[in-house]
């Protein structure tokens, strides 16, 4: 099944890798068939919407829409650093003392999330907690720290020591301190897992909008790609900077413009932490959107893309089969990989194309 579906969004990134971000599959024909759709606002702290696109009755759509919330909260339980029963909350407070076991959901996107940390140089890096919990970003509490508690909580960042055991299936950190987050991930593997449950279900035309983790599933039922549009990334503009169409596959954006607080001095400090500098990663790139056939593994790219910087992100892409990007700038220029050239398009004018072929 998997294998199916890799073959089918490889045929596809050479025609159509589409890109969807937030919700809005722009513009599919006025004679549209109308989805079942459902839209909820309280997992991962963020908006999802399922659009289911085939014709079924609403008893098999109200099946299959609660099967995808039921193991979205599981994901979210399970992961999210701070919830209640969360197994990552419990790998950090047994930090310095010893293994924890963890299911085989959160052992298997913690591997993935080591995999992307070690591929982007730590870009990526799911033990970000301690940075993440110290600026508080998004919080009530959020406020720029001081010096060496930016110093502090950057020496307990480093993927390279977390210890997954495969036979206990256990994660262990080994000092006091030392955290996890996988809120760079999560909303892309529950994504994923949404989809699988399509799979089982024979939906075959449906999008998923997990706060800007884009899942696409078998084009418009009229035959066209789905259109994703990617936001534009400016603080204060609203609507889409460009394009991707796509009949199937992931398209998930990282953005400094989704969860941010403003100093009293009017500095802008956003969600993504560069744990290179303990401090939220400000390289030029104002977003990253990844383009796949896996949405966990573009979720963590996107993240990581972003806190790479333009060219770091276009260096990691060029070394990965069957991702593309696209990146834009503070200056309002965006970079795609050549895999997209076919599928994109610009939605704004004052947005430029650099690479345009
Ligand atoms: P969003 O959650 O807004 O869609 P991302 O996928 O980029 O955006 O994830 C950002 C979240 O990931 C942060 O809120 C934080 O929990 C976590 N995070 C922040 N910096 C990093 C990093 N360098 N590596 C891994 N996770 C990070
Ligand atoms: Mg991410």
């Amino acid at each position: 099944m998997r294998r199916e579906r890799n073959e089918r969004a490889r045929r596809a990134a050479g025609i159509a890798l589409a890109v969807a971000l937030t919700a809005t599959a722009a513009g599919c024909g006025s004679a549209a068939q109308t989805p079942v759709s459902e839209t909820w606002d309280d997992l991962f702290g963020t908006v999802v919407t399922v659009s289911l696109y085939d014709k079924m009755s609403e008893k098999e759509a109200g099946a299959v829409l609660a099967a995808i919330r039921a193991r979205g909260e599981v994901i979210q339980n399970t992961m999210t650093a701070h919830s209640p029963g969360s197994e990552i909350g419990a790998v950090r407070a047994a930090g310095g003392q010893t293994p924890v076991p963890v299911s085989e959901d959160t052992y298997g996107l913690l591997t993935l999330a080591l995999e992307v940390a070690a591929l982007s140089g730590g870009a990526f890096d799911p033990t970000v907690e301690p940075l993440v919990a110290l600026w508080g970003i998004g919080t009530e509490t959020a406020a720029v720290p001081a010096e060496a508690d930016i110093a502090r909580a950057r020496a307990l960042v480093d993927y390279r020591r977390v210890t997954l055991d495969g036979a206990g299936r256990t994660a262990y950190l080994p000092e006091t301190g030392m955290g996890l987050d996988l809120g760079g991930i999560a909303k892309g593997y529950a994504a994923d897992e949404a989809n699988r449950l399509l799979d089982e279900a024979d939906v075959a035309h449906a999008i998923l909008d997990f706060g800007g983790n884009v899942v696409l599933r078998g084009g418009h039922p009229e035959g066209k790609p789905w259109r994703v549009g990617i936001r534009k990334p400016v603080l204060g503009e609203d609507g889409y900077a460009c394009v991707v169409s796509l009949r199937d596959g992931a398209v998930v954006t990282s953005g400094g413009y989704e969860r941010y607080f403003v100093a009293a001095d009017g500095a802008v400090y956003h969600h993504i932490m560069d744990p290179a500098t303990g401090r939220p990663a400000e390289t030029g790139l104002l977003s990253a959107t990844i383009v796949c056939d896996n949405s966990t593994r573009a979720d963590a790219l996107s993240t990581a893309c972003f806190v790479l910087g333009l060219d770091g992100a276009l260096a990691l892409l060029d070394a990965l089969d069957g991702v593309e990007g696209v990146l834009i700038a503070s200056d309002r220029t965006i970079h795609t990989t050549p895999g997209l050239a076919d599928v994109f398009a610009v939605a704004d004018e004052r947005y430029v194309w650099v690479n345009a072929p």
